[in-house]
């Protein structure tokens, strides 16, 4: 018989979500999957929220109902803090999570260029909560008396 490894992906986002999905029929595969958050971000839709073309629940989904029928993995809602290679084991918010195989998919942030100054003048857009930001900004400036 072989011995199930266990396989840690960070980040529920395309890439972790495809990479899950592709190993779904891998039997000798426990998966976990940790997004610190619930639902998976249809990022390039994101503007379309902003200018209040779409609600957020238009472009996010839980990663629980994505991956529901998958019989490998589960799925777990925490940060991710740390990972300590040599003894195969990240830290997280909710404990120490051991691995025999790690994925990490966790993305990246804007980048303005060692200059963070600029951001009040152009806010990053990779989440909801910024989209609704931006959204909500636009309207007060409209608001305003001219
Ligand atoms: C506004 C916008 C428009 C775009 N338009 C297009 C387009 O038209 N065409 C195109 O091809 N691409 C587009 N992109 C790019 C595309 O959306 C990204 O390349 C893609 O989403 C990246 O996927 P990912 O899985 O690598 O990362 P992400 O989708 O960012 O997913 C990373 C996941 O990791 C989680 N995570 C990160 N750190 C941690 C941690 N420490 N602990 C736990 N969880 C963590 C996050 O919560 C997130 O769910 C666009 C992006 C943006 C922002």
């Amino acid at each position: 018989m072989t011995e199930t490894k266990h396989l840690v992906i960070v980040g529920g986002g395309f890439a972790g979500l495809n990479a899950a999905k592709c190993l779904s029929r891998e039997r000798r595969l426990e998966i976990t999957l940790v997004d610190r958050r619930n639902h998976h971000l249809f990022q390039p839709l994101l503007y379309q929220v902003a200018m209040a073309g779409l609600s957020p629940a238009d472009i996010a989904a839980p990663i629980r109902s994505e991956l529901s029928r998958q019989n490998n993995l589960k799925v777990v809602c925490g940060e991710v803090l740390g990972v300590k290679p040599q003894q195969k084991q990240l830290q997280t918010s909710f404990g120490p999570l051991n691995y025999d195989y790690l994925l990490l998919a966790c993305g990246a942030m804007h980048s303005y260029f060692g200059n963070p100054q600029w951001e009040k003048h152009a806010p990053g857009l990779k989440t909801i909560e910024q989209a609704t930001e931006i959204r909500a900004a636009s309207c007060r400036l409209s608001r305003k008396p001219s």
